[in-house]
Formats: C-alpha cells, structure tokens, sequence
C-alpha cells in the first residue's frame, strides 16, 4: 500500500472507532469486531469513488458514484457488516452493489458475496472494478433488489444498502433460520432507521431498530426479467 493511502486508512478507521463511540447507547456496543476493522483496512476505498474525488476518499462521509447513487459512509459500511456478524464459511447477500466498496469489505470476510444492483452501468463497472482488484468470492447480477436472488437462498446474511418504506418478504424468505439482515427501513427523505432482523431457527424474525439513518431509495423497478422464472408465466 503506498503511503497515501495508508494514511487516508488509518485516518478513516479512527473516524469508524470515533462513530462507533458516539453512537454507543443506540448501537448498544463501543467497538467493532477486529475482523471488520481489518476487512475495511484491507479495501483500497480510493480504487471505488470517482477520480475526482480521490482526494476525499478516506472522509467519513457518503460520496457521489454517479447515476443519482452514493457510495456508503466507510462508518455505516463498517458498522452493517459487523450488524450481520460475517464468518469465513458464510455465503452472503447484498442488495445495492453500488461501487462495489460494501461487496469487496464483505468478500474479504465471507466465503461468498452475491450482490445485486438494479443500474446496469454501475453494475457492469463494480464488477470490473472487483475483478481488478482480485475479489473472485464476488458474483454480480443486475436486477430488481426487492425480489433478492433466489437462486443462490438461502444466506447467512443480507445487507442492504439503500432504503426500502418496509423490508421487502422476499429477503426475509432468501435468509437461512439463524441468518441475519442489515437492512435501513423508512421512506426516502423521511426518518430512517438502520433496522437488523434476525431469523430464528423456527423462522420467527426478531427485530430491533439500531440507529437513524439516511441512504438513498432502493427503487422498486418491478418483476426481474433478467432472471429466470420471475418472468409473468403466460399459461396463467
Ligand atoms: N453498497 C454500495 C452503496 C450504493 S448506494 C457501495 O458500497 O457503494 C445504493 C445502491 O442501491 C445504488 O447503487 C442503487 O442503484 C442501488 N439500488 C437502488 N434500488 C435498487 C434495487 N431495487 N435493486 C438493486 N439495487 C438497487
């Protein structure tokens, strides 16, 4: 790593620590786990935000990706993953690929990472990108987050990056009993809250509320043609 970005780095998980320590009450914890603070000191978070935005990389703050879209706040990012508490033989779900940053931080902690993203452009770029920098746990699908990707359920566990008005059954269905979801739940422009849902082993779903929020809205854009099988059957 060269020293820029190790500065930069180093400068944005004492911004994480510093978050994690002024939300304490509401998160319910101080700190997060030393897995997912090395998986975010390990991401080039440079190598996923515009060249023109270099410069502020590191900040602890969401950044333009283009297409009306952000790539999360490096203390959200951190503090959903740590939310869904990865494992190295976990196979996990992201709605929302965006740059990639969120996929690539859940790749270096998960045996797998599906990710979905409803712009094709920034799908295709994420992909690339996670290709370049050597992700191979990461698999790609452009396509309608709220239908979730059935073909590769059940997962240990879901992350979802922009705002749903409520979550969406079909995660709820995709997540194995025992599996846990990050998800902010809200209307767009109004209160957020960073919600985990926990599945129990019967398929009852705890929930708790962990902290306000404020993502962009993940768009309903209707059945997933590039799918197989959600396509309208005709025979009905
Ligand atoms: N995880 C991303 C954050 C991207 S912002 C990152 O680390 O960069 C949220 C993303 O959700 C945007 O890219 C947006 O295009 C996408 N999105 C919005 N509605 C969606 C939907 N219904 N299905 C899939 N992706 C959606």
């Amino acid at each position: 790593m060269n020293e820029w970005r190790e500065a930069g780095t180093a400068r944005m998980l004492d911004d994480i620590r510093a978050g994690m320590r002024a939300t304490r009450r509401s998160v319910g914890k101080s700190q997060l786990d030393d897995r997912v603070m090395a998986a975010i000191a390990a991401v080039p978070r440079d190598e996923f935000v515009p060249e023109y935005l270099r410069d502020t990389a590191f900040a602890d703050g969401p950044l333009p990706i283009g297409h009306g879209q952000t790539i999360s706040q490096p203390y959200i990012v951190a503090l959903m993953t740590d939310l869904i508490e990865p494992r190295p033989d976990h196979r996990v779900l992201e709605i929302g690929t965006g740059s990639g940053y969120q996929t690539a931080v859940l790749a270096r902690l998960c045996a797998t990472v599906y990710s979905v993203e409803s712009v094709p452009a920034l799908s295709e770029t994420a992909a690339e990108r996670l290709q370049r920098l050597g992700y191979t746990n990461t698999v790609l699908h452009c396509g309608n987050g709220y239908l979730g990707w059935p073909e590769h359920a059940p997962y240990d566990g879901v992350i979802v990056t922009a705002a749903a008005p409520r979550v969406p059954q079909a995660l709820i269905d995709q997540l194995k009993p025992g599996g846990r979801m990050a998800i902010p739940v809200g209307a767009p422009f109004e209160a957020q809250s960073l919600r985990l849902i926990e599945k129990g082993l019967k398929g009852e779903t705890v929930s708790r509320d962990v902290l306000a929020v404020a993502f962009v809205p993940l768009v309903d854009s209707g059945p997933d043609v590039t799918s197989p099988g959600t396509s309208p059957d005709p025979s009905r």
